[in-house]
């Protein structure tokens, strides 16, 4: 064995890792996507949708990448976000917890819905 092939040995297995950790991150989130899209409206029980689900998204990620700007060196947590589905049909807002994959009803009791600063 040469030197060359226990680099690539070595080098390949974080890898293996970080592209397994991400298309699991990336499966999860289109996981929470379709369930957020399935959910129903509390107000009007009209289902809540793809396109309201992903500008909620988005707007929990500008937010929060806002938010470290304003706040360098303070470190975020991220385990509990929080999306703020805006209902299509009668504009609610419905908070929804990607980790639980649940809305606000039942996840606010044990879900911290904003940033926490530091440890
Ligand atoms: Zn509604």
């Amino acid at each position: 064995m040469s030197a060359g092939w226990v680099f690539f040995g070595l080098g390949a297995v974080p890898m293996l890792l970080l592209t397994l950790a991400v298309l699991y991150a990336q499966f999860t989130i289109q996981c929470s996507i379709r369930i957020a899209s399935k959910t129903h409206c509390p107000q009007c029980g009209s289902m809540l949708g793809r396109t309201a689900v992903l500008a909620a998204k988005d707007r929990y990620s500008s937010s929060i990448s806002e938010w470290m700007k304003q706040n360098p060196g303070l470190r975020v947590r991220l385990e509990a976000p929080e999306w703020e589905i805006e209902c299509p049909t009668c504009g609610v807002t419905v908070s929804f917890f990607p980790v639980a994959n649940r809305t606000s009803e039942t996840a606010k009791l044990t879900q911290k819905a904003s940033p926490v600063i530091g440890d």
